[in-house]
């Protein structure tokens, strides 16, 4: 997970400050003293979210977030020294996520910066995989991508995400395997190697998901 919070903000102590409590709430914090800087670091690797600074040697936080905007949609807390300024920037629709006054509690704008990411967090989850069985094929999609099944695999892959939550024993397994493979020779133990195998491709298509899970002393169980 993205833990990177950029401080773009030239006055030194109020920056090591809120890094500080960026820091203590678990992000990793780095600090710019400049407009110019900043964009450049933000265009190579994207943080988490951005505290931003309006009054800015260089490039000023308005056009750094304009700039930004062109290319990304990571959040950003502008961070002015006037409350008029902030009907102003509204009224520009600099493309800020949300405005803070100076001075600011740095216990608020964690706050604010919690908030923003938990919405950014379930905006940017991932839709749940869509899996699509296609028996008359005896083929396997993941979100449209096909999956190069042997039919062994097929059997087990179709039985297990038909019913996903279901906990199926090796012998159910084994059965379903061999249904509409009748001369199929499958081993009861060879369903965990069969397992294996599934559990790699889906990997390619799925990086990082658990699909399949074993269920200790009983069988394995589709959920995604
Ligand atoms: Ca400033």
């Amino acid at each position: 997970m993205n833990t990177d919070i950029f401080i773009v903000e030239d006055e030194p102590e109020l920056a090591a400050l809120v890094a500080d409590y960026a820091r203590a709430a678990g992000y990793h914090a780095t600090v710019f003293g400049d407009g110019a800087l900043a964009l450049d670091a933000i265009r190579r690797q994207p943080p988490a979210l951005v505290v931003l600074d309006l009054m800015l040697p260089g490039l000023d936080g308005l056009s750094v977030c304009r700039e930004v905007r062109g290319f990304s949609e990571v959040p950003i807390v502008m961070v002015t020294a006037r409350v008029e300024e902030i009907d102003r920037l509204l009224g520009l629709e600099a493309g800020a996520d949300d405005y803070l006054c100076k001075p600011f509690s740095p216990r608020e704008l964690m706050a604010r910066i919690k908030a923003i990411l938990r919405r950014a967090g379930q905006a940017a989850a991932p839709a749940a995989p869509r899996i699509e069985i296609d028996d008359a094929a005896r083929r396997v999609r993941i979100h449209g991508r096909p999956l190069e099944l042997t039919p062994t695999e097929y059997g087990i892959l179709a039985a297990l995400a038909r019913r996903p939550g279901q906990v199926f024993s090796r012998a159910q397994l084994l059965d379903a395997a061999r249904e509409g493979n009748a001369n199929l020779e499958v081993a009861d133990r060879a369903i965990d190697s069969h397992v294996k195998n599934l559990r790699r491709k889906l990997d390619a298509v799925l990086p990082g998901v658990e699909a399949i899970h074993s269920i200790y002393g009983l069988g394995y169980r589709f959920d995604l």
